[in-house]
């Protein structure tokens, strides 16, 4: 790969990042604080939260098998792409490469950075070419979007294809792994010290149940992760997200009984769903979703949503087709959505 200084902005290598009150003092003896302007009552909320989110970083650390040094939190996985750009990408002269279709915020970030966008379609089973992706790239490419399991197809993106993408691709990979608590595939964060080129995405908002607090994260070697914290808001995570994150991972095992319930779940209504006259396929999934194609996904989108019941309607994305996006919900949710498709048309 190139080296870090030739792929981050010269802008931000060179940035002397704001110094805020809580990380000129980092150490833990001090009983008075008279150094942030803070006022001081109003007990916890008062106080500026932890800048670098350390006692938050040590329980990931040892969940997700990455040291805390490789870790970078954010408010939402979103916040991670967008630092990405930010990082990497010169405005108008950078471009980045991402499969086709995928998660949306990948183009939308670029669109923002005015950033050229270069999607490079996956075929018919939602594969991706690693030949076609590094064929795209050119020398102003400073980034790699792959999303793994896929949104919105729901599949993981082969290993191989990844691991050659990686080997041979001079700039950044990220590699999206939102879904990846409902997969079975090896993670690649397990692999971030083999790759020095690789960013993983992970997030709060899937299996962990909590969309609301906006925790993302992402894993990166040291020297990447250094660079995301120059540039992030000083206070990015907040001290009640922190809080919530650090409650849920006490119950840890609640939330493998959800992955295991929900994947139970994901057979039985794909199962249920191709017996209907009115689903073609759905398509093999590793997430907590899946791609139907439909007989006509759009009178089938606006049927359900006149029912009170609301899937994604994917048909005007790429390879999408009459697709519909359904997540799976409780037992009752999902019979409820079998039902109403059971009663489409009759
Ligand atoms: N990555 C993928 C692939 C997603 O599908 C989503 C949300 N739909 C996100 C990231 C965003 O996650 P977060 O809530 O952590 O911002």
């Amino acid at each position: 790969m190139k080296s870090l200084k030739e792929l981050i902005r010269p802008n931000i290598w060179n940035l002397t990042p704001y110094s805020s009150a809580r990380n000129e003092y980092g150490g833990r003896t001090a009983r008075v604080f008279l150094d942030a302007n803070e006022n001081p009552f109003n007990h916890p909320y008062n106080r500026y939260p932890d800048p670098l989110q350390e006692e938050l970083k040590k329980a990931i650390s040892e969940l997700k098998g990455v040291s805390v040094g490789q870790i970078f939190l954010g408010n939402g996985s979103d916040e991670a792409i967008d630092l990405s750009y930010r990082c990497f990408a010169r405005p108008g002269i950078d471009n980045v490469v991402a499969i086709e279709p995928t998660y949306g915020m990948y183009r939308v970030c670029a669109d923002i950075h005015d950033v050229e966008y270069r999607p490079v379609l996956l075929d018919d089973r939602f594969q991706l070419s690693a030949d076609k992706l590094l064929a795209s790239c050119d020398a102003n490419t400073k980034l790699v979007w792959i999303c793994s399991p896929n949104n919105p197809s729901g599949n993981n993106m082969e290993r191989e294809a990844i691991v050659r993408v990686l080997r041979q691709f001079e700039g950044i990979v990220v590699v999206d792994e939102a879904y990846s608590d409902f997969s079975t595939q090896r993670p690649f964060r397990l692999d971030i010290d083999s790759y020095p080129n690789l960013i993983v995405l992970n997030t709060f908002s899937k299996a962990w149940g909590c969309a609301a607090i906006r925790l993302g994260m992402a894993f990166a070697r040291e020297e990447i992760i250094e660079v995301f914290n120059k540039v992030k808001y000083p206070y990015n995570v907040n001290l009640l997200t922190q809080r919530a994150a650090l409650r849920a991972l006490r119950r840890k095992e609640s939330i493998e009984r959800w992955v295991q319930t929900l994947t139970d779940e994901r057979s039985r209504v794909m199962e249920a769903l191709v017996k209907l006259p009115c689903c073609i396929q759905a398509y093999p999934t590793d997430a907590n979703f899946f791609l139907a194609r439909m007989t006509d996904a759009k009178a089938i989108y606006d049927y359900l949503v006149e029912r009170g019941i609301i899937v994604r309607n994917r048909n005007k994305i790429a390879l999408c087709q009459d697709c519909l996006r359904v997540t799976i919900g409780t037992r009752l949710e999902n019979d409820e959505l079998l039902e109403a498709l059971k009663n489409y048309g009759l």
